[in-house]
């Protein structure tokens, strides 16, 4: 049985690092023809807030790449759409939207940390940084005061354990199965906004995501982890989250 339209809006979402690799265009491909075989839009939408890893010019390459694979799209930076801009450099006001409500319900916190300062409590450093946790908030309460003495900006982060209050998150992907989340032990207290201004992009996703009337999500299994910090910014936008679909990598 075919599942009703409107369950299926769907959207690929490339961040413009240089050429579109095997793995980005499958994951295009399978989200577009998901969101078509139930007669919905598909989305392009460009995350570029992370300027370092931007590769100048691979934002109009990326969309000759999709095109150039026979891929289309209803709305994105170059067509257009209701939700536009489709570039989420472009997209501040609806960001600061969302960190707003989440100041407003205490539910926030300013991180005078580091990179190095975080660096160096992982106890390996060549694994990926640990959750943001106990021991990070109480070297953050330590350096607060000198470091705002010194005129540093800090960044913004989700207060984790209080957002979720002992909830995790069950979702049952379309490829991976049932999984069970825990955003607190996974991915601590997220960043949502940066330091040097730049937004974060778990905060970044779920806005527009849900702006964007988003109702499945198609991505690579990298993003699996992330899924659950994910639900709990649904939880707390009090938001429905969309069906995820986590592609193997190529
Ligand atoms: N922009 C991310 C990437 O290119 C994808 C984010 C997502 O699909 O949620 O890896």
């Amino acid at each position: 049985m075919k599942p009703p339209t409107g369950c299926r809006r769907g959207r690929f979402a490339p961040s413009p690092t240089g050429s579109l690799h095997l793995g980005n265009a499958r994951t295009a491909l399978v989200g577009g023809l998901r969101a078509r075989a139930t007669g919905d839009s598909f989305v392009l939408r460009t995350e570029d807030l992370d300027s370092v890893r931007a590769v100048p010019d691979a934002i109009s390459g990326n969309l000759n790449e999709l095109r150039w694979l026979g891929l289309d799209w209803d709305e994105g930076p170059d067509v257009g759409g209701p939700h536009a801009p489709y570039v989420q450099s472009e997209r501040h006001e609806h960001y600061l939207r969302a960190l707003d409500y989440l100041e407003l319900r205490e539910l926030t916190f300013h991180c005078w940390l580091s990179r190095k300062d975080l660096r160096e409590l992982a106890s390996a450093p060549h694994t990926p940084p640990a959750a943001y946790g106990t021991a990070e908030r109480q070297l953050n309460e330590q350096l607060q005061a000198a470091r705002e003495a010194s005129g540093k900006q800090p960044g913004i982060r989700l207060k984790a354990a209080e957002a979720a209050a002992g909830r995790t998150y069950s979702f049952t992907d379309v490829i991976q199965g049932v999984r069970r989340l825990d955003p607190v032990a996974t991915s601590g207290d997220i960043i949502l906004k940066r330091a040097d201004g730049m937004w974060a992009y778990q905060l970044a996703v779920v806005v527009d995501d849900i702006l964007m009337g988003i109702r499945e999500v198609v991505r690579g299994a990298d993003l699996l982890p992330s899924t659950g910090a994910q639900l709990l910014l649904y939880d707390i936008l009090e938001q429905p989250p969309p069906t995820y679909l986590h592609v193997g990598l190529l």
